[in-house]
């Protein structure tokens, strides 16, 4: 197969390769370097190479500004913001909330050679027109609050560029810039005589000035990489930048080749579930193909490559590789820095730290023992002695007292860290010296050993943090901000979140496994796609930045279309030179992506096939028992005497339809909440969440229609009660946050309550007949017979129970999200496996059935039960359907609490879902 870099080297050697000292070649990334060195050697051995950068490193070589990081960039912003605010409390928290969107817009703008002050000027008028009265009436003081932050920005932006230049000193973009308004001035420094720019796609404005120059000055060569299949064709977005460019590099059209019309190709695309059915699906199509390699050349076996569209599934690939295929692998990826174990750690340290400055205000230093135990859970704790469980044993109590850590820590031959937990007085720099000790003890431990403790990349993400928390604290120190625990846990996040560690391979041996733009330039003949779905590949369109789209295509920035035209370049890219192709999409539905098939492979399947008749393409959907799975370590408590007697006591307590719902979830979940009382951690934040405010309107509509419990209700009183609504709500919320609710997250909660309430009494008044009212927060109970005599009760209270038309309504207040197709019984007795009981989305419909069912024992008459959802407010009233099917899930039912209380099932690990395990509370100490 002849690559690209083939070509690349050939263009090289034909135009410059007489004069290597003079010339250089310049790439998108520095990824492919390696194998253009290995080209060339290849094609010349005269032993002088020429020079090879990436864009970034030239233009930072030949720029007099030195590019400072992150860290420091925060810190310079924030001492501008302090001189235009001119306020002495100006809050370094708030300004974190914001600050890295605007370095991100910053550095776009300059990149893009955009004209900052303009847009910021265009922004602000673009606010206030939002907010203009058309009465006529003058805007509240938070509106001209707001107004004057959008009239700063441009102020701040000019005046932030204008210090860093000052001191010498840029972001990229500012270099990017810098560099092409002074073109000539750059170009004259340099020392080579010849460029040639290669691989290069979208570009940003001040790339295209300088490769423009370059090209006009005649120092340079542009070699395109680019098929005729998506450059003509005005419909397709991978030739968009393409399309571009052959406007003004009129050699481009002439470098397009046709790969897609004249080479011969076997696409197969395959549907399977979830991460692990493709990690798995990816091993066994590897495993196969290097066992093929191995029986060819030892030069066939460098053409292979896997392409995890999500980075999140590296972890996963490797652990579904066997040894043979990870010896035979060569990684070239960056690993998201909050999948390490060292993250957890420092993550996990700040959180206890911050919760116990919360906690009492700090005076007493109590811990969380939940928290206190997902620290020493961690396996690098684990590694300082090697012991195996957790030290802390299950316990009733929520906190632990700093007395009691120390003598367990002692007990886990662990005291070295005792300052690790000591109190920090809520100063951000005391516990960055915690971060920095707890990591720097971890790491040396391993140093010392004899034999490697942990994995090599849990050394580089120790090394990563243990120098970010040591510069951060003298930053910290410096700058004396943030003040409390609450605006550090924020910074650190913000420069840790986004970090990779670099898995740069020392081979271009063997299969390959990158990120699709590590690419960049490459060609391989076997090629592995995964995660080609919807929101992954093209990755979702979401833009945090202040700048909205409209501004950005008024001023020639780039927006989505530009952003899905990159990705699809990259896609097709890959694609037209590759012989055996395995695309793989996850089939399993997600919530907000829907776990769509990508449109890339949508379009192939309409267009590709009418384009060229020898690409042959195959369609397959997998399940799980198609793939061989590796056998889970699986998690289980047995139930002995102890939890027995336990689960006595919870069937005389009474279990409630969320226990039941958890156990679904999962049982062991269920066991940590319900039986060991493990407690969740609180959420300390002091922010209304969308469960409180549910509770307002909970507690807002009982007080409401208490008063007529047993009556027949009085329709006109709901006129009337539509008009207080703002004044109780108002008055809900002052008493149970005291004053707490002018702004922020608080403020919009109050709101959303105030909206909801109103558009549910509007429509209840214009359809609702009259409604006799049987009960408000009404306790349900019912008991259950088991096997073994044991009686178990169930329990719960229903949100209001009326009667319309005859027909008793069991409702339950729901403001979340509810789908209604999942209110349904979903019961068939051919098919047992599609019982509600075994699908963790139904839990509304288990919950609706349970009241309905305990609703049974004391009313033989007719009853519905269903929801009112304050989300669908066109149509609140969701009832829970098929009940002709109620017999049935009885049965299903009563096997449910049978096996819950049954001594020989073990509470296991629940795998049916990998995002139930995204959201349980229990993570760090199931470990699963
Ligand atoms: S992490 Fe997953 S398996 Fe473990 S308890 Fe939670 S839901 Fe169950």
């Amino acid at each position: 197969m002849k690559t690209f870099i083939n070509d690349l080297v050939s263009t090289y050697l034909s135009e410059y390769g007489d004069k290597p000292l003079e010339s250089c070649i310049i790439t998108p990334s520095k990824r492919a370097h390696r194998y253009i060195k290995a080209e060339l050697m290849a094609q010349e051995d005269s032993g002088f190479l020429p020079a090879l950068y990436s864009i970034d490193d030239f233009i930072f070589k030949y720029t007099p500004l030195l590019r400072i990081d992150e860290i420091d960039l925060t810190y310079k912003l924030f001492e501008i913001f302090k001189k235009h605010k001119k306020e002495a409390d100006f809050d370094f928290e708030e300004y974190l909330s914001y600050s890295s969107i605007l370095l991100n817009d910053f550095n776009e703008i300059d990149i893009q050679m955009a004209n900052g002050k303009d847009i910021y000027a265009y922004l602000t008028d673009v606010k206030a027109i939002q907010l203009w009265n058309p009465d006529g009436s003058p805007l509240s003081n938070s509106q001209k609050e707001y107004l004057k932050f959008y009239n700063l920005l441009g102020f701040i932006y000019s005046d932030f560029r204008n210090q860093l230049f000052k001191e010498g000193l840029c972001y990229q973009g500012m270099a990017y810039r810098h560099f092409a308004e002074n073109i000539l001035a750059s170009f004259e420094q340099l020392k080579y005589k010849n460029i040639l720019f290669a691989g290069f796609n979208a570009l940003t404005k001040s790339e295209e000035i300088i490769l423009k120059k370059a090209q006009q000055i005649k120092k340079a060569k542009i070699l395109w990489d680019v098929d005729t299949y998506y450059l003509n064709d005005q419909m397709m977005e991978a030739g968009f930048y393409m399309r571009k460019h052959k406007k003004w590099d009129f050699q481009l059209e002439s470098q397009a080749k046709s790969h897609f019309s004249s080479l011969e190709k076997t696409i197969n695309i395959i549907g399977v579930a979830g991460t692990l059915g493709q990690a798995r699906l990816a091993a066994q199509i590897i495993e196969q193909e290097q066992k093929e390699q191995l029986e060819k050349s030892p030069e066939q076996a460098k053409i292979s490559a896997l392409i995890p569209a999500d980075e999140n599934l590296l972890l996963p690939i490797l652990n579904s590789f066997s040894k043979t295929a990870q010896e035979n692998t060569n990684i070239t990826m960056g690993f998201p820095l909050e999948h390490t174990h060292a993250y957890t750690l420092a993550q996990n340290l700040i959180k206890l730290h911050l919760h116990a400055a919360q906690l009492d205000q700090g005076k007493h230093h109590t811990l969380y023992r939940s928290e206190l135990t997902a620290i020493l859970s961690n396996d690098l704790i684990k590694s300082l002695n090697a012991y195996k469980t957790n030290p802390i044993k299950p316990s009733f109590q929520k906190f632990i007292k700093p007395i009691e850590v120390h003598a367990l820590l002692q007990e886990a031959n662990l005291e070295q860290l005792k300052d690790s937990f000591e109190n920090c007085h809520n100063q951000p720099h005391l516990l960055l010296e915690k971060i920095h000790f707890l990591l720097n003890t971890v790491y040396e431990n391993n140093q010392k050993s004899e034999i490697e403790l942990l994995e090599e990349n849990e050394t580089d993400a120790l090394l990563q943090l243990i120098n970010t928390s040591k510069r951060l604290g003298s930053l910290v120190t410096e700058h004396d901000q943030p003040k409390q625990l609450k605006g550090l846990n924020i910074l650190f996040k913000q420069l840790t979140i986004g970090l990779k560690q670099a898995f740069i391979g020392k081979t271009e041996k063997g299969l390959q496994l990158m990120g699709l733009l590590e690419t960049r330039l490459m060609d391989f003949e076997n090629l592995t796609i995964l995660s080609l779905n919807e929101d992954i590949l093209p990755a979702s369109s979401f833009s945090n930045s202040f700048i909205p789209a409209d501004i950005k295509h008024e001023f020639e920035m780039p927006g989505i279309q530009e952003k899905t035209a990159v990705y699809a370049y990259h896609f097709y890219r890959l694609l037209q030179r590759a012989k055996n192709i395995h695309l793989i999409y996850s089939t399993t539905k997600k919530a907000l992506s829907g776990g769509e098939k990508s449109r890339f492979i949508k379009q192939l399947e309409f267009e590709l096939l009418k384009y060229k008749s020898n690409i042959s393409i195959k369609h397959q959907l997998l399940s799980f028992d198609d793939i061989k799975i590796p056998q889970k370590k699986i998690i289980r408590i047995e139930k002995d005497t102890s939890i027995m007697n336990k689960l006595e006591e919870l069937a005389h307590k009474g279990l409630s339809p969320t226990r039941i719902i958890s156990y679904i979830r999962c049982p062991l979940q269920f066991y940590f909440q319900s039986i060991a009382k493990i407690k969740e951690t609180d959420q300390a934040e002091d922010i209304i969440d969308d469960r409180k405010l549910g509770d307002a309107i909970h507690k807002i509509l009982e007080d409401f229609y208490k008063p007529f419990k047993g009556k027949v209700f009085p329709k006109e009183k709901l006129a009337p009660f539509l008009k207080e609504i703002p004044q109780l709500v108002e008055e809900y919320y002052a008493k149970e946050f005291k004053g707490n609710t002018d702004s922020g997250p608080n403020y919009l909660s109050l709101k959303d309550t105030s909206y909801y309430l109103t558009q549910f009494i509007k429509y209840e008044i214009q359809h609702n007949s009259p409604l006799e009212i049987i009960g408000v927060e009404e306790y349900l109970q019912r008991n259950m017979k088991l096997e073994n005599g044991l009686l178990v009760k169930i329990h719960g209270n229903a949100d209001r129970i009326d009667k319309k038309e005859g027909v008793i309504r069991i409702l339950d207040y729901k403001t979340g999200a509810v789908d209604a197709k999942k209110i349904k019984y979903l019961e068939d007795p051919k098919k047992p496996n599609e019982s509600i009981f075994t699908k963790p989305d139904y839990d509304k419909a288990i919950q609706l059935f349970v009241y309905h069912w305990m609703h049974k024992n004391t009313s033989y008459q007719t009853a519905q039960s269903g929801i009112i959802s304050f989300r669908n407010i066109k149509n609140p009233y969701i009832m829970l359907e098929g009940s002709e099917n109620m017999q049935y899930t009885e049965e299903l039912f009563k096997n449910l609490i049978q096996e819950i209380f049954d001594k020989e099932t073990a509470f296991e690990a629940q795998d049916k879902e990998d995002k139930i395990c995204d959201f349980c509370n229990y993570r760090n100490i199931c470990s699963k």
